[in-house]
């Protein structure tokens, strides 16, 4: 772990071992609630030494890391790979990605701004003069989740440190020495104490972060009931919650068909499917269903699945064999309620191979959960309307795609459906990182995107000047 710019052992250490063949990678120390203390005053005590640093210095520092980064590329894609087991040319997008974040941080560093208020607007307000500032919250606790955690972990702490707060990462337990290296180049950068990482259990690490009165917000990505949690026991903390998806993708009857299957292609099978904006249910116009199933188990049975370290594996193994029996159950659960297999539907240890199912209906525990897995169910719908309707037809809002030749069908479904983000012929797991990001309903509150997590990670102050 890395405390006050010291990297600190445990007496209980951790194995994480490569989901492709259970290989220890490497062990890591599991944190108990002393060294949790002691990360948080260590953060809380470099709380003045960035506070003393100009925007400038930030984000030239921020600059700093960026170019480690790059030269370390290479080398994290490989450990990223390791122990998560995503295909090596997934792990490199994803480095690309938190490059590109990074930079993103550096520059928005240098654009945190008030504004000035007319308080002669008010009956009261006559001869003042007053303008708002943007000032840092204090200490951020973030904790992050085994899918994406690198980049993940950097959309918080880069924006975090751009509006000059200190952090304390608890990364995922599975997947925490991409994250905990890459702290260390932050921390060749940034006084001791702006960046610290903590591993260990989320009921025990996480839920000390979460109730700290020295820590001043929590920036959570995860599942909708470690949210819920989290949003129980904060207190009055600022908290942002980027939660799980079960994203639609529609394919409405003028769709371009060749498109929508590589939507689906690109965004249920990614990382085995396990990703919070995956394609997890699939709803088409009854007209055109069978040319488009046709299409998509043609495409699907030529996947290449595999050793995530080779450059043309594209899809590896599940986090955990237990993961992938819980996806083998959902997919056991749904055809015994009258799912069709087109294609897949079978285990092997961690790995379950890309699944196309037809008529499933919305009722089915596939869909209605978020199911985190490689699977693609088709849901037949027979008009615009229905297509809304069961696209809306459930707890969580994050990301939905709609394919369509039709202005107007195309901008009618992103006004109806309930989601954070609505893309017209694109597949919902799309995601520049400087957009607002973030669910409705139960996929969680607050937005990440690096100019609205800024915002998110300042406090606004007015100061008012009575020049009478
Ligand atoms: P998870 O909720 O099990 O764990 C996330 C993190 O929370 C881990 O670091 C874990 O140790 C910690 N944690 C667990 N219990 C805790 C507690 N009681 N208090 C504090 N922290 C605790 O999620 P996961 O399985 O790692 O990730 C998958 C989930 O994350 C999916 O639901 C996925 O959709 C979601 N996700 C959302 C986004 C998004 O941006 N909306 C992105 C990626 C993943």
């Amino acid at each position: 772990m890395l405390i006050n710019g010291n990297k600190i052992a445990g007496d209980d250490l951790f194995e994480v071992k490569n989901p492709y063949n259970g290989d220890v990678v490497d062990t890591v120390p599991i944190a108990h609630l002393q060294d949790v203390d002691l990360a948080i005053e260590s953060a809380v005590k470099a709380k003045k030494a960035i506070a003393e640093m100009s925007a400038f210095k930030v984000s030239n520092k921020l600059y700093e890391v960026y170019e480690k980064l790059k030269e370390n590329k290479k080398e994290l894609a490989k450990l990223l790979t390791l122990e998560v087991g995503k295909p090596i040319k997934e792990s490199l997008v994803e480095l690309d990605r938190s490059i590109e974040t990074l930079k993103l941080s550096a520059e928005e560093a240098k654009r945190i701004y008030g504004e000035t208020v007319p308080l002669d607007a008010g009956i009261n307000g006559k001869g003042f003069f007053a303008f708002t500032q943007k000032v840092p919250l204090g200490v951020v606790g973030a904790i992050t989740p085994f899918n994406y955690p690198l980049n993940l972990s950097i959309h918080k702490l880069a924006p975090a440190i751009a509006a000059k707060n200190t952090v304390v990462i608890k990364p995922p337990l599975d997947a925490p020495l991409t994250i905990m290296k890459f702290a260390e180049l932050v921390d060749e950068v940034f006084p001791a104490g702006v960046i610290n990482t903590v591993s260990g259990y989320g009921t025990e690490v996480g839920d000390a972060l979460v109730t700290s009165p020295d820590v001043d917000k929590i920036s959570f990505t995860g599942s909708v009931a470690t949210g819920l949690s989290i949003a129980n026991r904060a207190g009055m903390k600022k908290v942002t919650l980027e939660l799980g998806g079960n994203d639609p993708l529609v394919v409405l009857d003028d769709a371009n068909v060749d498109e929508a299957v590589l939507g689906v292609m690109r965004g249920a099978y990614l990382n085995a499917g396990q990703v919070c904006m995956g394609v997890k249910r699939v709803i088409v116009d009854n007209s055109i269903a069978d040319e488009f199933a046709e299409k998509l188990v043609k495409q699907t049975s030529k996947l290449k699945i595999g050793n995530p370290l080779d450059e043309s594996t594209d899809v590896g193994p599940l986090i955990h064999e237990s993961a992938a029996i819980m996806v083998e159950e959902a997919v056991s659960n749904a055809i015994k309620d009258g799912a069709e297999v087109l294609c897949g539907a079978q285990r092997d240890g961690t790995f379950y191979k890309p699944t196309v199912l037809d008529n499933v209906t919305s009722d089915m525990d596939l869909v209605v959960n978020e199911t985190f897995g490689p699977i693609a169910p088709i849901i037949r719908v027979n008009s615009v309307d229905e297509a809304i309707k069961e696209a809306n037809n459930t707890d969580y809002g994050l990301n939905a795609g709609v394919y369509t030749e039709s202005f107007r069908n195309g901008l009618r479904c992103a006004n109806e459906i309930e989601a954070g983000t609505v893309f017209v012929n694109k597949q919902p797991t799309f995601r520049t990182d400087n957009m607002p990001f973030g669910g409705f309903k139960n996929s969680g509150t607050g937005k990440e995107g690096i100019k609205y997590a800024v915002e998110e990670m300042t406090k606004s102050k007015l100061i008012g000047l009575n020049l009478r």
